[in-house]
């Protein structure tokens, strides 16, 4: 009898738990994944479809990781570069199609964003104070250009033109990982969120009737921040040589690689770029890091879409044109 009356009691509960409306939040998640912080707030009606919206974006970034990292032997790009100097190697749609992506920004940039760069740039280990001497260096540098790359659409393969060629991804992949993460969220009905991989960052929607606001870091003072730019539905990439690095006699060696020399570029401190894409401003953002002021401002002037702010050499600010007009 008493257990009768119990059974029900917790039946009734249940039920006017299922009746409650939902409990709309702003929900955060943040876990270390490809070799950096990913960061997600978002805003749903409803907290329970907002957790889960997390752990999906959570789901997308270990994919991608685990498809496009240099580091695991095991990933799809780790194939290509064992294999693809002896022939064409499969690989997926969606890593053809990042690996296309690369090579038109490659040509964008007259070279400066070159996915080959690793053929020199995986000589270095900037936790292990690593780098290359200068004859290995030079014996390196001909594997550096991707015209070696070679993309067959039809046949879905890669293939190296030169045997030592190795490609990284690590200059586009996280700002792709961030513009796919905001599809997941748009097909799930969020409507506001901030998503973001290391330096990438993209913002969907605004904060509810607010702007976001993302700050741009003092290259040469952690917790500094020097400026402050309020985004709505957009994109933002940051490129640092505080990222990874390590000094040695006053030289900084850090991890943005100019192809011409595969020696760090070293005109500016940083660059962060905003525009509609997260993985055109990732790319975009590596390759003004090379390119310098002069030439990444002509640059980024000619894309009406996209803008940059540098902190030059002497740790001033330049902003481009349009900046101006932003709201
Ligand atoms: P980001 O922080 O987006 O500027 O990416 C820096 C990363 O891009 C480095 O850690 C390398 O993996 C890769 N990278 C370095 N130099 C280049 C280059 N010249 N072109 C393309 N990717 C590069
Ligand atoms: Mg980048």
């Amino acid at each position: 009898m008493y257990r009768h009356v119990l059974n029900r009691t917790i039946a009734a509960l249940f039920l006017v738990a299922l009746a409650l409306p939902a409990q709309a939040a702003w929900i955060r998640g943040q876990e270390a994944m490809m070799g950096t912080r990913i960061q997600i707030e978002l805003w749903h009606s409803d907290e329970v479809v907002g957790r889960t919206a997390v752990s999906a974006v959570m789901d997308e970034m270990r994919r991608l990781d685990r498809l496009m990292s240099s580091y695991r032997p095991d990933s799809e790009l780790s194939q290509v570069n064992l294999n693809a100097g002896r022939g064409p190697v499969s690989v997926s749609a969606e890593l053809l199609t990042l690996i296309s992506r690369a090579l038109e920004f490659s040509d964008v940039t007259d070279g400066a964003f070159d996915i080959t760069y690793a053929s020199v740039g995986h000589m270095y280990d900037f936790r292990q104070k690593v780098k290359p001497d200068e004859q290995t260096l030079l014996r390196g540098l001909p594997a550096v250009d991707y015209h070696h790359v070679l993309v067959n659409d039809e046949n879905r393969t890669v293939r190296f033109r030169h045997p030592k060629v190795r490609i990284d991804l690590g200059g586009i992949a996280k700002g792709y990982a961030a513009e796919r993460s905001v599809e997941i969220l748009r097909r799930r009905g969020i409507e506001h969120a901030l998503v973001s991989a290391g330096g990438d960052t993209r913002i969907l929607g605004d904060r509810r009737g607010r702007s976001w606001n993302v700050g741009v870091r003092d290259p040469r003072q952690e917790g500094r921040v020097i400026a402050m730019l309020p985004l709505v539905d957009e994109a933002i990439s940051t490129s640092g040589d505080y990222e990874r690095y390590f000094e040695e006699d006053g030289v900084r060696y850090h991890h943005i690689i100019k192809p011409t020399t595969g020696k760090p570029a070293g005109s500016v401190r940083s660059v962060t770029v905003i525009g509609p894409d997260a993985t055109s401003t990732d790319a975009l953002s590596t390759s003004l890091f090379v390119l310098g002021v002069r030439k990444g401002l002509t640059l980024v002037e000619s894309l009406p879409e996209y803008e940059a702010v540098f902190v030059d050499h002497y740790g001033d600010l330049v902003y481009s044109d349009g900046f101006a007009r932003l709201p």
